[in-house]
């Protein structure tokens, strides 16, 4: 390993910086393999500060010069950065140093993607572009030139200056360094306006490599969308002249959000219906959204420090759920969002990786960059508005812009303006952002004399670090159904703060069914001792569109438990009424394609861990294919009706009408392909139109063991597209049969389209394998060894990507004894390689621990 002792950050050791920055001047002269790079910055001591070390970040950099108010001087310089003496009065530092974009694999400071230059600089990338105090409570405007002989050239702000070969562009808004951006090369622009509702117009474009413009449209709708909604919802407005997104094809993550400059992974702007399905455009739409409302929460306002990344990720996540639920539906929504908050959050927050949403030590920040902080952190939000209620919400926000525009703050700041908009005490609800781990509330319920007693009672498990929690504020959401299933109390709110509480309603004349956790008003683990019948009775007649799919996703968990575990047969409880619920076409399409999902086999591998059952991956596959294949049988008659809903009247859009239709249309077409073996597949493979129809076609295909003529079709109609081929090299592995998916990992591996350093196509096919539960964990253990020998080649070409795929290992000691020895064998290889990434290293160690 590299260091010997890594060094690890508090939050309890925060200190504001010596010195303010009151403007930066940066001057590019872009060269592939020597750029340079020359900054005039004007400093002054900063009177709060107590500590006047003059040090500023700095890697990889080759300092030509520097110079403090004129005179050359000297500075210490380490791989860190350097330090230099400074007057006790403001000066003006200037620096001049060489970069290499061109060999920058990291795809952090400013790299090249194809021939362009683009820049990623959070969370701490801009020290590899310059000498900069690279930390967010340091705040500044920047004017930028770039000398280029390239015909597009951008910066963050508005463009102050154009001539052949070179452009200037000034950001008249203070900004950390995370913001700062510079694209430059051969693009063209996909170009529209907005008029803000003062009157404002602002030019919009969406900048693609040429041949991508025809995927351009249905982005810049979707920014429109956004800057409409932030202010009709949020009263936020846009405040430059300009806003610019860039796609590029090399990019760590989704997006980012760069003052007036955000740059997209291309994968999360582009799209076409021939190219993207309905899932991507719905992400399109929300990533845009969310790097666009970043600009008052994240810009405008920023954070102290990164242990308050949740302070604009949770809440930027909140509101772009909260725009995804205006603009399409919002059960939908929120189930998908559950789903996915069990799916990637749940095994964070119940692992070894488990912490805080926000954190209080790391190593290297990139690696906290997870649901937890994103998903559980936007979660926070949703359990403080529904606390305070939608009005004081509104004030609260409207207060948190008034105080704190141009500040960068902390979750102090934030929780205060809702103390003092409300008069509310939130200490206690602040144990959401320093406790670990998924809280337990159990539920216990007493009848008598028309007096129902519900008994709550919560507790959460240790995490490391956390041996023993404290009880949190848990909104629990709760109505009631009487015998006959109609609602007898409408949703009410039950704040539970003590560890054990009893909640009464009086006044019932018969004893109720209660529908606890309305909406999914926590992210808790609600265990409640339901019989089959009452889940089913739920089923058929909760109120609560969440409640009522969250009755059958409890149906279909405990069926597969009782079939993996009692060797059970399907239960007719779910069989019965799921067909009752897909029958009913007055229920929206896209809600009936969420009933007919299943908990993820990872899931049920950590639900039986927490049940003391050692998970056996293949016995978890079998028992899902039963069920299935239970199901296909049981629906047989109704399932070319709900496949008939994917022909949707007039051309393709992907709006959550249609998608909804297409969504169930697919998932009867699955069950379809267990009864018929593919043949109706091959069919709708055939005469699919749209990327949404044939993706799901050929998922049919390969999941009854064909489509190898389908797949080989597939490439030669879209090796030219990369986008696609992401989804070519993901969907063979992740629907591989489970004793194949290892070899066909390894096969594709070898396949000339597999450029690994484009983390996009690695996720691709490595995240496919880890996706494939049974396949991943085969016995053998040839996954597991498959992923980190290319872990281990990708780490120094690529440290974040590399360190985000070790979570594959993260639920690694759920396993038998066998498959822990060898996936532990493989940690222990990681860990050893010389020279290993701080981001890797300290992945691994945790996940070791
Ligand atoms: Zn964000």
């Amino acid at each position: 390993m590299r260091d010997a002792a890594p060094t690890t950050i508090y939050l309890k050791d925060y200190t504001p910086f010596g010195y303010i920055v009151d403007s930066v001047h940066l001057t590019f002269d872009l060269a592939p393999h020597a750029t340079r790079v020359k900054s005039r910055i004007a400093f002054r001591p900063n009177p709060e500060a107590s500590d006047k070390t003059f040090f500023l970040h700095g890697e990889e950099l080759k300092l030509i010069r520097a110079s403090i108010d004129g005179a050359e001087v000297t500075p210490d310089v380490t791989d860190k950065g350097l330090t230099a003496s400074v007057p006790d009065a403001p000066f003006v530092w200037e620096a001049e140093v060489e970069i290499d974009p061109g060999n920058n694999t990291a795809l952090e400071g400013l790299y090249m993607s194809n021939g362009m230059y683009c820049t990623q600089c959070e969370a701490e990338g801009f020290r590899k572009i310059t000498y900069y105090p690279d930390r967010p409570d340091v705040m500044s405007t920047f004017t930028v030139r770039i000398n280029g002989n390239l015909p597009v050239l951008l910066s963050n702000g508005n463009p102050t200056g154009k001539g052949k070969g070179w452009a200037e562009w000034t950001d008249p808004w203070p900004k950390p360094a995370y913001l700062f951006a510079l694209v430059a090369g051969d693009l063209v622009a996909h170009s529209d306006g907005f008029t803000t509702k003062s009157g404002r117009h602002v030019d919009l474009n969406l900048w693609v490599r040429p041949g991508d413009e025809g995927k351009c449209a249905f982005g810049m709708e979707a920014l429109k969308k956004s800057m409409k909604w932030d202010e009709d919802v949020y009263g936020r407005e846009y405040d430059l002249d300009v806003f610019n997104i860039v796609a590029v094809d090399d990019f760590n993550m989704g997006a980012m959000e760069n003052k007036g400059l955000n740059i997209f992974n291309s994968s999360a702007v582009l799209a076409s219906p021939e190219t993207s399905t309905d899932a991507n455009f719905e992400r399109i739409e929300a990533i845009i959204a969310h790097e666009y409302f970043h600009n008052w929460t994240g810009n405008r306002i920023t954070c102290r420090d990164w242990f308050q990344l949740c302070l604009k990720e949770g809440l930027t996540v909140f509101r772009d759920a909260q725009f995804t639920s205006d603009m399409r539906s919002a059960p939908v929504k929120r189930i998908n969002d559950v789903i996915e908050l069990r799916a990637r959050q749940f095994p964070e927050d119940n692992g070894p990786l488990a912490h805080p949403v926000r954190p209080e030590s790391f190593q290297e920040i990139n690696n906290f960059y997870t649901a937890t902080v994103y998903e559980k952190g936007a979660e926070v939000i949703g359990m403080l508005k529904t606390l305070v209620g939608d009005e004081a919400y509104a004030k609260a926000l409207d207060l948190y812009f008034e105080r704190h525009d141009g500040q960068a703050c902390t979750i102090e700041d934030w929780l205060k303006v809702f103390e003092d908009t409300t008069g509310r005490d939130l200490s206690q609800f602040k144990r959401w952002y320093s406790q670990a781990g998924t809280p337990r509330v159990k539920v216990e319920e007493d009848w008598a004399d028309g007096t129902y007693t519900l008994t709550l009672s919560q507790s959460t498990p240790p995490t490391p670090g956390q041996p023993e929690k404290l009880p949190q504020v848990i909104p629990v959401a709760v109505g009631l159904l009487g015998p006959n299933g109609d609602e007898v109390r409408g949703t009410e709110v039950l704040e539970l703060t003590d560890a054990r509480q009893s909640f009464t309603f009086e006044g019932l004349a018969a004893k109720p069914v209660p529908s606890i956790l309305r909406g999914f008003s926590a992210p808790v683990i609600l265990e409640q001792d339901s019989t089959p019948a009452q889940r089913a009775f739920m089923l058929a007649h909760d109120t609560d569109p969440f409640n009522r799919w969250e009755a059958g996703r409890a149906l279909a968990t405990e069926t597969l438990l009782g079939m993996i575990t009692r060797d059970a047969a399907p239960g007719s409880d779910y069989l019965d009424g799921l067909l009752a619920v897909m029958r009913d076409d007055a229920l929206d399409p896209a809600y009936r394609a969420l009933m007919l999902g299943l908990p993820t086999q990872s899931e049920l591998a950590g639900m039986l861990h927490d049940k003391g059952v050692t998970p056996d991956p293949m016995a978890i596959w079998t028992a899902v294919e039963t069920l299935r294949q239970a199901t296909a049988q049981h629906m047989q008659d109704l399932l070319p009706r709900l496949h008939s809903q994917s022909l949707v009247d007039g051309p393709y859009r992907p709006d959550a009408e249609q998608s909804g239709k297409r969504a169930l249309g697919s998932a009867a077409l699955a069950l379809i392909s267990r009864l018929d073996g593919g043949t109706q597949a091959a069919t709708e493979y055939a005469r699919a139109d749209n990327m949404t129809l044939q993706l799901s076609a050929l998922s049919c295909l390969l999941k009854s063991g064909k489509g190898e003529a389908e797949l080989a079709a597939f490439y030669e109609q879209w090796r030219h597209d990369r986008l696609v081929m992401d989804k070519w090299f993901g969907l063979q592995v992740a629907l591989a049969s489970p004793d194949r998916a290892p070899e066909i990992a390894r096969r594709l591996t070898e396949h000339p389209d597999f450029n690994w350093k484009n983390p996009n196509r690695f996720r691709a096919l490595m995240g496919g394998l880890a996706m494939n539960h049974a396949g991943f964990h085969h016995a053998s253990g040839a996954s597991y060894e498959l992923l980190a020998d290319w872990l281990i080649r990708l780490d120094p070409v690529n440290p974040q990507t590399t360190a985000r795929m070790c979570s594959a290992f993260q639920t690694w000691k759920r396993y038998d004894a066998d498959r822990q020895d060898l996936i532990r064998a493989q940690l222990i290889r990681i860990a050893e390689t010389p020279d290993l990434s701080r981001d890797t290293t300290e992945m691994i160690s945790r996940i070791l621990a």
